[in-house]
């Protein structure tokens, strides 16, 4: 149906992104990869699930995928064994406690 325009892409413009996303984007280079993204998305299919919510009891749908041992205290960034799936009050909460921790 070659009816309708389509909408003008602009191919030096990146596409808008979900806003977790964004906000790792600022944290670390990596996060803006395409290889991160695939990583991201691998880590959400395996488990969909908020992975500490599980601990607690509770059943909450995932949207972060989390570094269990963060990237800038030696933690593997590419590494499947150091990722799991969070909510994101989770990943905020986690987030909040690790701040102010020393490598
Ligand atoms: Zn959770």
């Amino acid at each position: 149906m070659p009816s309708l325009p389509k909408p003008v892409r602009r191919p030096w413009q990146p596409a808008p992104q979900k806003r977790e996303y964004v906000q790792h984007a600022a944290r670390s280079p990596e996060y803006s990869t395409a290889r991160w993204q695939k990583a991201r998305l691998a880590q959400l299919a395996r488990k969909p699930c908020c992975e500490e919510c599980e601990r607690q009891g509770r059943a909450t749908a995932a949207t972060v995928a989390d570094h269990i041992k963060p990237v800038r205290l030696g933690g593997d960034f590419w590494a499947p064994t150091n990722h799991q799936s969070l909510c994101r009050p989770c990943h905020q909460s986690k987030s909040a406690s690790e701040r102010g921790q020393q490598a």
